[in-house]
């Protein structure tokens, strides 16, 4: 089921990880933002879209996870993009033979079957100087950082209000850092929020690649809720999040931060020691 979010922008969620796929209209048809995750509920999408009249004219991934990176046949063989560094990330981790029996071990076993590989990672990179993603509706301005994955970008619609976060800023996961060499995964998912914060000014609605909508205060409130995670993360507090306390809604989260707490203490040792 479609929901409108605002004027011409529309949320299709899954039952997996409540994982948000976003419909913007433009001129000649329609541009999906990471489009999903089963089969039926791909399928089930496209239905939509041509029940609206519409088809769907580009893609979009938001950074290179299996989860971000799918399609489905009935949505049309249209470009899908992402950033320069995401297509590049996808090439490294995606182009051999045993690539997707690799993704098949990342996909809870429980949906595996019915998450479609076949098109999986079919992403063109966009120029890295390109700030918007070039197709014939509202402007969609990239907001590329390094947090959580590499060349990951959130898109802001201004003329919408309407920031699609890819995987920040969710009421469901806390800030899931990407520890795959980068030097310092706290302080490029910091960076990213002041990025995120300095780009919102004119957003009433936050949608997150999984978790409910944000709106109105909610949408600093999140950054602030991300960022009191990483601070106290890194400072080796007691973390007092929702998000993996006794309230939280998937209970896997609070094992996903102990294994993160556990890489920032050996990081910290680590740098001690040198
Ligand atoms: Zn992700």
């Amino acid at each position: 089921m479609l929901r409108q979010v605002a004027e011409g922008v529309l949320v299709h969620q899954s039952a997996f990880c409540q994982t948000n796929a976003v419909v913007v209209q433009g001129a000649a048809g329609v541009l999906l933002v990471d489009a999903g995750v089963r089969d039926e509920e791909m399928a089930c999408l496209a239905r939509d879209i041509a029940d609206l009249g519409q088809s769907v004219v580009a893609g979009f991934s938001t950074h290179p996870h299996w989860d971000h990176l799918l399609w489905h046949p009935g949505l049309g063989a249209v470009p899908r993009y992402g950033t320069a560094r995401c297509a590049a990330t996808v090439r490294d981790r995606l182009s051999d033979a045993g690539a997707k029996a690799r993704v098949a071990q990342l996909i809870p076993p429980d949906i595996v079957d019915e998450v479609p590989l076949g098109l999986l990672g079919h992403v063109t990179g966009l120029p890295a100087e390109a700030e918007r993603i070039p197709w014939d509706g509202p402007d969609l301005r990239m907001i590329e950082h390094q947090a959580h994955a590499p060349g990951h970008a959130a898109l802001v619609i201004e003329e919408r209000g309407v920031l699609i976060a890819g995987d920040t800023l969710s009421d469901v996961l806390v800030p899931l850092l990407d520890f795959n060499g980068a030097a310092d995964p706290i302080e490029d998912y910091l960076w990213a929020l002041r990025l995120l914060e300095g780009a919102v000014g004119g957003v009433d609605v936050v949608v997150p690649g999984h978790g409910s909508l944000g709106r109105g205060d909610e949408v600093h409130a999140r950054i602030e809720q991300d960022r009191a995670y990483l601070h106290a993360l890194r400072g080796g507090d007691i973390v007092s999040d929702p998000r993996i306390g006794p309230s939280a809604v998937y209970a896997w989260v609070a094992s996903v931060h102990e294994r993160q707490r556990q890489n920032v203490v050996r990081g910290r040792e680590h740098n001690t020691a040198h």
